[in-house]
């Protein structure tokens, strides 16, 4: 890991959550085997009916984090769709799955439409199976209370259900001696066996993991030590509240305790504090941990007898919690391998398919997990509440504006930056929804795009103001204020002008920002400039809000502040270059930008192959002529692709097969020549890569800015229009 990165920076890894999903995988599969019970019952209660308690709820406030964690205007975001969905499949999977096993054991025999339907929806129809349908239920109701109820509230609404289903889990005992609580209860468990149920038991620790995700950003957990000082001292509490209640025989069924959730509380938060990068394959393994377990556990019964060694495999819990973990690991592995090989074999026809893949001449790949991985990424430095605001201007930096924010917009993300009302037209008509800002002017002829299209429109200064205002239709605005670096913005200092704004009746003012100048650099100069300007920038704000000039959102930060100084995000971050995965420099790409992805490639069609002989030449002004026989590739790529000119005669170089090859003679408006001699197997027909990567060899936007003495943005943005951009492999089941 790299360590020269901002704090925020490397706890914005969730990495720790994935590996303490896996921990949690195994506490579950001790919950059904009692691996201890042999040694003694005490420690095999602490480790199954204490310890292994936190497991589950783990994996509700995972899912609460990342499913219900983003605000979103919509009550059910595509996010949160698509994992009701992913989650309904699963389930379905497993109920398939685990229907043999339940027939021979004879669960479903004299089943009742009542009890099939309480089967179905709350008890799961193999014991372990309940977590599915409590896990949808739960996040409908989560889903539900966040809507409409302040954050607090919602966490008080889901605390109450807790109490409720505590009060038929391991509390009964007290419940049951008053018999009309008992009559409600009885009747309730009529309805779904166990109150640790969809109703009473997730939506706590789901609405928690929501909470957790927007209220304190990773950046802020840093104090560890009280962190893990609190997770003890709960822990403790519960520990005694457990044997406790075991004394006195209060529960009925072992799920809920008080002290559950200031556990989970503290437990998460540590996970939180991790460093680890995340790992999708880890996840996965986890979520067929706990669906493939029981299926183990019973084959390897099963097994154990004609191999006579249930002595061993069976009679002895710990052999048997060993060997079904070791087994169940190795089923989950393949599992996932499996199944990402199932998901590529049945995306590749498809992309067979498509008719434009042979015949593209140039093009821009992007990488779809590397886009998810840099939002991730992003979103968490920045504190909860924060939502980025992509910058798809230019093309999104050459990448394609279109493709990105229909993704973006899948993402949940429903705000972005563009340069001009031109832009956010375009992206409009293509059904992009969400805020769009416009950071730049709009000719006053081009008003009427504003209102017709919906677009956030930047007073460029107060005047600029008047004018919108004139024009008499309602706009959308945010206020521009120039703290310094004397682009655009009304100058911080003139309150008094600014004030007038608030009162021009056609200016919906729903945001108000400034731009910092020297956020990349690294001198004490720049780095109180930021100040300066931040400081300049806050006092304004607050001399509005106290005459009475409400600023309902306020941003000032692109993507080096987000990532030099993420405690200055207020509501929005613009983020452009990072979320793109690369930074201005090479030298800032290895530093601050070490745990971004490039999400772009290019390449080339090779359109021919040819051998030049000796005192040959090559090209435009015949600059290069042949001393040894050489092989020649033509690529359909040019200057007016965005491949500088300078990198003609030998200066640039694409790979082709693994290797490289240098670019000879000039490069032309269309194509290029490349010496491939040596290289084997290339063919017209073949492509040539000339940003990113084709085995050990690599070539970033990075290379191609030093080589031309720019920086990156300048580079990517100048891909020309030419080029089809499309996502490569498409993406693969993720469970
Ligand atoms: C382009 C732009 C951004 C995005 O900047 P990055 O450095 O690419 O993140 C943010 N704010 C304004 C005003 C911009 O013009």
């Amino acid at each position: 890991m790299p360590r020269n990165i901002s704090p925020g920076g490397a706890a914005a890894f969730r990495g720790g959550l994935d590996r303490f999903r896996l921990l949690a995988a195994f506490l579950v599969i001790a919950i059904h085997v009692s691996p201890l019970s042999a040694i003694s019952p005490e420690a095999d209660f602490f480790l199954t009916r204490v310890l292994a308690r936190l497991a589950v709820p783990f994996f509700f406030l995972v899912t609460g984090y990342f499913v219900l964690g983003e605000d979103s205007h919509s009550l059910f975001p595509s996010r949160l769709r698509r994992f009701l969905l992913k989650t309904s499949l699963l389930y379905l999977f497993s109920v398939v799955l685990y229907l043999p096993f339940g027939i021979y054991a004879g669960h479903y025999r004299g089943l009742t439409a009542g009890g099939f339907l309480r089967m179905v929806f709350f008890d799961g129809t193999f014991y372990h199976l309940w977590y599915f349908p409590a896990c949808i239920l739960g996040v409908f109701l989560a889903a539900l209370l966040m809507r409409f109820l302040s954050w607090p509230m919602a966490a008080w609404a889901a605390a109450l259900l807790y109490l409720i289903g505590l009060s038929g889990d391991s509390y009964y005992g007290l419940v049951a001696s008053v018999p009309p609580l008992k009559a409600i209860y009885e009747g309730l468990f009529q309805v779904s066996s166990y109150t640790r149920n969809g109703l009473f038991f997730a939506p706590l620790f789901l609405v928690l993991g929501a909470g957790l995700s927007r209220e304190s950003s990773l950046g802020q957990i840093k104090d560890r030590r009280r962190t893990l000082l609190g997770f003890i001292f709960s822990f403790a509490l519960m520990t005694l509240e457990a044997f406790l209640l075991r004394h006195f025989e209060t529960p009925r069924h072992d799920s809920m305790y008080l002290f559950l959730a200031p556990s989970m509380f503290f437990l998460f938060r540590l996970a939180l504090c991790v460093n680890q990068p995340s790992s999708k394959r880890l996840r996965n393994i986890s979520a067929w941990i706990y669906i493939l377990h029981p299926a183990v556990l019973i084959a390897l019964r099963m097994a154990a007898k004609p191999l006579h060694l249930t002595w061993l495999l069976v009679e002895n819990p710990l052999v048997q919690y060993l060997s079904v973990s070791l087994l169940t690991s190795a089923a989950a592995f393949a599992a996932t391998v499996l199944l990402s090989k199932a998901a590529a074999l049945l995306s590749r026809p498809r992309k067979e398919a498509a008719p434009s893949v042979s015949g593209r001449r140039a093009w821009i790949e992007l990488d779809r997990r590397a886009l998810l991985h840099n939002v991730e990424y992003l979103r968490g430095l920045a504190p909860g509440g924060c939502r980025l605001m992509p910058a798809v201007k230019a093309n999104a930096y050459g990448h394609g504006a279109l493709l990105l924010a229909k993704e973006l917009n899948r993402l949940g993300i429903d705000s972005f930056c563009v340069a001009c009302a031109a832009e956010g037209a375009k992206l409009r008509r293509q059904g992009i929804t969400g805020e769009i800002l416009i950071l730049g002017y709009t000719h006053p002829s081009q008003f009427s795009l504003l209102s017709r299209f919906c677009l956030t429109q930047t007073v460029v200064d107060v005047s600029y103001g008047e004018l919108l205002n004139s024009f008499g239709q309602k706009i959308h605005v945010h206020v521009g204020i120039d703290t310094g670096m004397h682009r655009l913005g009304e100058p911080s200092e003139n309150l008094k002008g600014l004030q007038s704004l608030w009162h021009m009746e056609n200016l919906i003012l729903d945001g108000i920002f400034t731009h910092l100048c020297t956020c990349d650099g690294q001198t004490e100069r720049e780095e109180s400039y930021v100040k300066k300007q931040t400081a300049a920038f806050f006092r304004c704000v607050e001399g509005l809000e106290m005459q009475g000039c409400p600023c309902p959102k306020i941003h000032l930060l692109s993507s080096y502040g987000l990532l030099k100084y993420p405690e200055l995000s207020s509501d929005y971050v613009r983020a452009g270059i990072a979320l793109y995965g690369v930074l201005s420099t090479r030298e800032d790409t290895k530093t601050l930008g070490a745990l971004l992805q490039p999400i772009l490639s290019l390449k080339a069609r090779i359109t021919a192959v040819k051998n030049l002989n000796p005192g040959e030449s090559v090209g435009y002004g015949i600059t290069y002529t042949a001393e040894k026989e050489r092989t020649l590739a033509i690529l359909a790529i040019g200057y007016a692709d965005g491949l500088p000119r300078s990198f003609s005669c030998g200066t640039g170089s694409v790979l082709i097969n693994g290797r490289r090859a240098p670019i000879l003679g000039r490069i032309c408006m269309d194509q290029t020549i490349v010496d491939v001699t040596g290289i084997p197997a290339v063919v017209a027909g073949g492509y040539a890569v000339l940003i990113g990567s084709w085995g050990e060899e690599q070539i970033t936007a990075c290379d191609w800015a030093e080589l031309s003495g720019t920086i990156t943005n300048e580079i990517l943005s100048r891909l020309g229009g030419r080029l089809e951009r499309i996502w490569g492999e498409d993406e693969r089941l993720d469970l």
